[in-house]
């Protein structure tokens, strides 16, 4: 049988790049999944419709992550729709880019809310579903172990919060049976960061492995922690990077 068979997933902004790999993936599985989106409802539910195709049960959900709210909401509509939770993917995210003397108090807040406190608020609120052998799972940055170039702090500062996040919750929830961890990926050819972008070639240069992921590289990562093989892996970051952080 499919190592997910009977679990039920949550995946934050998995309308599109690596989140909807996640999405897939964790369909392809096994488990019933859902996926919220901030504005690419058709894509989001094109995703759904993929995951409906393999034979599970997949929902798309509107859930702005900058919106603690709305990110509650999605935990129980979860629940309400498929059950359970079982499995918490955090994966929304945006870039911020920029000279650091130029960097606004508002974009601070909107960065740390979807990057910072939706994984907090998501992981309080699963936490009063999720059973044993529960997981959360959130994808940071390898730019949360090393930065390498200017221009990042804000992003650097919210995806080095989030190993932070996973420790602590990996010690707060560990008694319950639930694995906490962070996957730390590299550059991933996505609308975020495509491979032919402008900043593409300095990235490849400083990639032991030259050349850029693929989402599903990522989604590789999220379904073994997901799985009944990382059991005994909680409170530390896989990185899937192309060496970028060695
Ligand atoms: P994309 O920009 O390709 O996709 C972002 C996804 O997140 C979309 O589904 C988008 O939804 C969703 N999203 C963005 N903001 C919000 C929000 N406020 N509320 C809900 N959903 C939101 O990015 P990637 O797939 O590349 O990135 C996914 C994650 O991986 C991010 O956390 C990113 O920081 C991280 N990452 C990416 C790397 C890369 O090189 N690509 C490297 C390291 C980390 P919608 O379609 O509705 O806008």
């Amino acid at each position: 049988s499919l190592p997910l068979a009977g679990k039920v997933a949550l995946v934050t902004g998995g309308s599109r790049g690596i989140g909807a790999a996640i999405a897939r993936r964790l369909g392809a599985d096994g488990a019933d999944v859902v996926l919220t989106y901030a504005r690419a409802a058709d894509q989001a539910q094109a995703v759904a419709a993929q995951i409906q195709a393999g034979g599970r049960r997949a929902l798309a959900l509107a859930a702005d992550s900058a919106d603690p709210q709305a990110v509650i909401a999605a935990v129980e509509r979860t629940v309400a729709e498929f059950g359970r939770i079982d499995i918490v993917v955090n994966n929304a995210g945006v870039f911020a880019y920029g000279p650091f003397e130029e960097e606004t108090a508002e974009n601070y807040e909107r960065v740390m809310a979807i990057h910072v406190r939706a994984p907090f608020v998501a992981a309080q609120a699963a936490s009063r579903h999720l059973p044993r052998g529960g997981r959360i799972i959130t994808i940071g940055s390898c730019l949360g172990e090393r930065v390498g170039a200017p221009g990042m702090a804000l992003y650097s500062l919210s995806k080095a919060a989030v190993v932070g996040l996973s420790k602590g919750l990996a010690q707060d929830l560990g008694k319950r049976g639930i694995t906490v961890n962070t996957v730390q990926p590299g550059p991933i050819d996505t609308d975020m960061n495509p491979a032919d972008g402008e900043a593409a070639d300095h990235q490849r240069a400083g990639l032991p492995l030259g050349e850029f992921g693929k989402a599903e590289d990522i989604a590789a990562a999220v379904a073994y922690l997901a799985g009944p093989g990382a059991a005994f892996v909680t409170g530390t970051q896989l990185s899937v990077d192309g060496g970028f952080s060695a």
